[in-house]
């Protein structure tokens, strides 16, 4: 989509401080980190929400969290440990739409989740 801004990211339009890149997916710093390591993991083809998944997309869900493990892996963060978070729609607290893996990581998470 032209106006979406992580559209405009993963084409190159906007600058990013990406951590890593596949075929399919791309990850960054976000902007307003919650935790010391807050990355975004993004599908590259513009897909809104988790309600758009289907049989012909879903693989990306296999990409992303392989793109976590590696993520988690260099940042030394696999073993001490770290939250994933997908955020649905209105109550699920998305803001961005065009989804995205939140990966936080780097101090201890509270449960549950505001
Ligand atoms: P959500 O509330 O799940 O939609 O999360 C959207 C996230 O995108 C928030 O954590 C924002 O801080 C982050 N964000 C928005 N714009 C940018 C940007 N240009 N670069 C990096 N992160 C961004
Ligand atoms: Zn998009």
């Amino acid at each position: 989509m032209t106006d979406c801004i992580f559209c405009k990211l993963a084409r190159g339009e906007i600058p990013t401080d990406k951590v890593f890149e596949s075929d399919t997916v791309l990850a960054f710093n976000d902007i307003d980190p919650k935790a010391p390591h807050h990355i975004l993991i993004i599908p590259k083809k513009h897909i809104a929400t988790l309600n758009d998944l289907d049989k012909e997309n879903i693989s990306i869900i296999t990409d992303i969290f392989l793109a976590v493990k590696i993520i988690a892996s260099q940042l030394g963060i696999a073993d001490s440990g770290y939250r994933t978070v997908f955020n649905c729609n209105r109550d699920g607290g998305q803001e961005v739409y065009h989804l995205h893996l939140h990966l936080l990581g780097g101090r201890k998470m509270t449960w549950p989740p505001g």
